[in-house]
């Protein structure tokens, strides 16, 4: 086997959700270890991405050896609606598809399809969001639309184009990426929040003129998120040094164009919000490296094959296919959901501020090309 090839089964580690977990939590609101509660569900639809961000998926760990999960082993659409359902019943308010590159998934606008019909446990409309590196938006943004998606979240890393291409490692043009940003503009899929991974070194000189840009054009329709370069996975060679804290973008920024804080719009956001003072819009920051934010986290991620991750460090999931593809019914997954965040108490970016955070010895971190952003 070809040295870099990353086994499965080192990064995949899987814990069985309990099978009959007690069956007095059939449904309704789940507070965790910590008093947090499940409100947030990020869904990873496929783990291939077209784009080798070093950051994500390096190139030469993510080659053409690398070994991708076989599409048996992906959850269906209608396995992932069933679980969003439950979830749903279990408090949940907002489904984020992601992966991977969510919109590589073949029809991934069946399933925003089915995942607009849920409601949530007041049967209100769940909030319904995307995120996606922009590549195939602007083919995709009017049917996504169509489907029932609300927003879209796009990555990107910069406005220069050679920066944009060496960045995302596949000779990516910005262009396109601005292309599927007026798209799904003009499809009524705004205010749309483009995520810019800042790392030191890398791009942020690309701060200052991304900021300029999306002011200048889009005004409130957009919101830049400029985000802290993460020590997620095993694969990035993350250094502490390459990371450009947040405080540090908002200063460049405010020099050029005076800040004002705004309020959080709502509990556990994972963004600090900033206005321009002179009304032309708000950028946000998310410092999970500087400013550790766990003790608000109310986000569980679901994998491409069905494993339930409670953090975005975390090295185990708790694996829901078997119960998915064996007679257990509702009221046994609801359970088994109750069970798994009723026993939550990750906090991983708090104890690594504080020097606590799991050591190299600990079982390696799932990558975030897995269960998604
Ligand atoms: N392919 C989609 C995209 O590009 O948005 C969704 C998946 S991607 C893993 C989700 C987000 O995670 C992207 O904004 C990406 O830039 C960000 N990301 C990946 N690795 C990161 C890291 N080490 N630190 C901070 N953000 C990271």
């Amino acid at each position: 086997m070809n040295a870099r090839v990353i086994p499965l089964v080192d990064e995949r580690r899987a814990v069985a959700a309990p099978p009959d977990a007690p069956a007095h939590t059939p449904a309704g609101l789940l507070l965790d270890r910590l008093g947090r509660p499940l409100t947030d569900l990020r869904i990873s639809v496929t783990d291939r991405c077209n784009f080798r961000c070093s950051y994500c998926m390096p190139k030469e760990v993510f080659d053409k050896d690398y070994r991708y999960l076989p599409h048996g082993a992906l959850l269906s659409f209608e396995e992932i609606t069933r679980v969003a359902r439950l979830f749903a019943a279990h408090g949940v308010r907002k489904i984020r598809l992601t992966g991977g590159e969510p919109l590589l998934r073949k029809n991934i606008e069946g399933l925003v399809e089915q995942l607009a019909q849920l409601r949530t446990a007041d049967g209100q409309p769940l909030d319904l969001t995307l995120t996606t590196n922009g590549s195939l938006l602007a083919r995709k943004a009017q049917a996504l639309k169509a489907a029932g998606l609300q927003r879209v979240t796009v990555s990107l890393d910069g406005l220069d184009d050679a920066v944009f291409r060496a960045m995302n490692d596949v000779d990516f043009p910005v262009a396109d990426v601005l292309a599927g940003i007026d798209a799904a503009l003009a499809a009524g899929l705004g205010p749309i929040k483009v995520n810019m991974v800042v790392k030191r070194g890398s791009n942020a000189q690309e701060i200052l003129p991304m900021a300029r840009h999306f002011r200048q054009h889009y005004g409130g329709r957009v919101v830049l998120r400029f985000i802290e370069y993460m020590d997620v996975g095993a694969t990035n060679g993350w250094r502490m040094d390459e990371v450009l804290p947040s405080a540090e973008v908002v200063a460049r920024i405010a020099a050029e164009f005076p800040l004002r804080p705004l309020e959080a719009t709502t509990p556990g956001e994972t963004a600090q919000r900033w206005a321009y003072a002179d009304g032309g819009g708000e950028i946000g920051v998310i410092s999970s490296v500087t400013q550790a934010f766990c003790r608000d986290c109310s986000r569980a991620r679901l994998s491409t094959e069905g494993r339930l991750y409670l953090c975005l460090f975390a090295s185990r999931g708790h694996d829901l296919k078997p119960l998915l593809r064996s007679q257990a019914s509702d009221a046994q997954i609801l359970s088994a959901i109750a069970h798994i965040w009723q026993g939550r108490a990750d906090r991983y970016s708090e104890l690594r501020a504080l020097d606590a955070a799991p050591d190299a010895a600990a079982p390696r971190r799932v990558e975030m090309s897995y269960i998604g952003g």
